[in-house]
């Protein structure tokens, strides 16, 4: 019977019984999600708003329906708090939400409940009470200026939700443009249902706003199994991308900035508040960025980029794509690699100090080997060096069949001229043997200081006659030379002993004795003369 004549009632009590079993569903899935918990009062607001307004539906007694109206208040003034409180959470601007401004915003709804509370004293509210249709229990209130107050505050709080739902639907994030703009259109129905009772758009008496909450919370239902509202988005947003240790920016298509983690505030050195602002604005590094996006098509996925800040970041550029594949905006990813960078710079020092060191060790060494190898007084090779040489030149010319000499040669009188001249006088001489010896060297002769007042030349590839030849040109060079020494001239004759590998000694050794063995023979026979093994035996 009370049904028959008052659809309302059911339809409201179906519309409490699926905002409470909604809440149920958001309580278990409430998880990670810091929007879910206003959602869930919202529900549970619009369970109680529409509970009274079921209860005002049925109520026969005009007094009763008073009262439950007054309840409506309660409910409604629950209902669009907790919605602009979900707004701010499911935008990420629950920073907003400080402990003055949630107290400023339960203020106005508070001050209607009173208002309505006390309609009997002023009247602001309703002005009066006329029954609606004959054979029904509805009645029409007579509105006053307290009513329309109410629903303007009613207007004022869903605008600035849905305003703030509108502006995360514009996005390039596709999943929670989709979970905003059904959030939105969950936020509209009532809002219309409001605006249809407010117009008189509704037949006499029927408020709608309770009702149309029935299809918000179908659209909520939806939202939050199909699209999983609190699941992922806010997991992946408030968890994952706020406690990132990378920076993280979301740019549109004007490279303005639509997001930003405080990893990537921190790195660049911008806050929040410079979101919606154009990226060339924030720092002197960045117009270079802005170009790098605006190419999109040559944009590496990956560089290097040094910050105003002195910091070193990796980006990556990812494109954003809408379900049509075309470009919404980027998401950039800033890793800070200032550290890795300072290492590969320290390690790129000490590397290249490294470098240096080795090379000034091979120089030392190259010095080394020369002083080893070299006799300092006349620049020719040492003893040390002939010793190392000849095993191998004789090795070498035995494996290839030619033969190889060696003269001995040594200074006649020497320890004489160093008598007369001194011992700078005889160094001199010494030296014009160096220089003697060289000019005198084929490609391939190896002439040394043997020691003392002594030279050898070891000569490959040559004939017994050739290198007798040899010597004699020596011998007769030296005899014509002037050493000039100061004002003086020294002059000064040199003996020399000859012998051929492997004719005369077929190793080091016994060459050596029989070229020494010349020499003596040549110091014996008056000196300044050449000897060789022949001569000797
Ligand atoms: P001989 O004709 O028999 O070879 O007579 P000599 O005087 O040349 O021979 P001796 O072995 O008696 O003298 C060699 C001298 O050479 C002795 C030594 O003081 C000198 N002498 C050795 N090394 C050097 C040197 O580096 N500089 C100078 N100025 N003299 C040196
Ligand atoms: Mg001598
Ligand atoms: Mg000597």
């Amino acid at each position: 019977m009370l049904l028959k004549h008052n659809p309302s009632f059911a339809i409201l009590s179906l519309t409490a019984l699926l905002a409470v079993a909604l809440a149920v569903a958001a309580w278990r899935r409430r998880a990670a999600a810091s929007a879910s918990r206003p959602f869930i009062l919202l529900l549970l607001s619009t369970a109680v708003y529409a509970t009274v307004a079921a209860l005002e539906a049925a109520a026969i007694a005009l007094p009763d329906k008073i009262f439950w109206s007054k309840w409506e208040y309660v409910g409604s003034g629950g209902v669009m708090t907790f919605f602009l409180i979900f707004a701010l959470h499911f935008t990420h601007k629950r920073q907003w939400l400080t402990l003055k401004n949630t107290v400023l915003l339960w203020l106005l709804p508070s001050l209607n409940v009173v208002l309505v509370a006390t309609n009997e004293q002023h009247q602001l509210v309703w002005r009066g009470f006329v029954p609606s249709v004959q054979g029904t229990n509805q009645i029409v209130y007579q509105h006053g200026p307290g009513f329309y107050w109410v629903m303007t505050c009613v207007y004022l709080y869903t605008l600035a939700g849905s305003w703030l739902l509108v502006q995360a639907a514009r996005r390039p994030v596709r999943l929670q443009q989709q979970q905003s703009r059904l959030a939105l259109a969950g936020a509209l129905v009532p809002l219309l249902g409001g605006s249809a009772y407010m117009l008189k758009l509704t037949p006499a008496g029927l408020n709608l706003t309770p009702m149309s909450f029935l299809l918000a919370g179908l659209i909520y239902f939806v939202t939050l199994f199909r699209f999983r509202l609190f699941d992922l988005v806010p997991v992946a947003r408030d968890t994952l991308i706020e406690s990132l240790s990378d920076g993280v920016l979301v740019l549109d298509l004007h490279q303005r900035l639509l997001d930003i983690n405080p990893a990537a505030q921190q790195l660049i050195g911008i806050s929040v508040t410079c979101l919606g602002q154009p990226l060339r604005q924030l720092g002197s590094s960045w117009p270079a960025l802005a170009q790098l996006c605006q190419a999109s098509a040559t944009v590496p996925s990956e560089l290097l980029l040094e910050l105003s800040t002195g910091c070193y970041v990796e980006l990556h550029v990812i494109p954003l794509r809408d379900h049509c594949n075309c470009l919404t905006g980027h998401l950039l990813v800033l890793r800070d690699v200032t550290q890795r960078q300072q290492a590969d710079l320290e390690l790129r020092q000490v590397n290249e100090r490294l470098q240096a060191q080795l090379r000034e060790i091979e120089v030392l060494q190259t010095q080394l080997r020369e002083q080893a190898i070299r006799d300092a007084l006349t620049g020719l090779c040492n003893r040390r060096y002939f010793e190392e040489t000849l095993p191998r030149e004789l090795a070498r010319a035995a494996r290839a069949a030619y033969p190889v000499a060696v003269i001995l040669m040594d200074i006649d009188f020497f320890k004489q001229v160093n008598d007369t001249y001194g011992h700078q006088g005889g160094d001199c001489v010494l030296q014009a043997v160096g220089r003697l010896l060289r000019t005198h060297s084929r490609q391939g002769d190896i002439a040394c200081r043997y020691g003392g007042e002594e030279f050898v030349l070891l000569l490959p590839a040559i004939t017994l006659k050739d290198v007798y030849q040899r010597a004699e040109q020596l011998r007769r060079s030296f005899q014509a030379m002037h050493v000039p020494f100061g004002a003086a001239t020294i002059r000064t004759t040199l003996s020399l002993g000859v012998g051929l590998f492997p004719e005369h000694g077929d190793t080091s050794q016994s060459l050596m004795q029989v070229v020494d063995q010349a020499l003596y023979v040549a110091k014996a026979a008056g000196r300044n003369c050449v000897k060789c093994v022949e001569t000797v035996v």
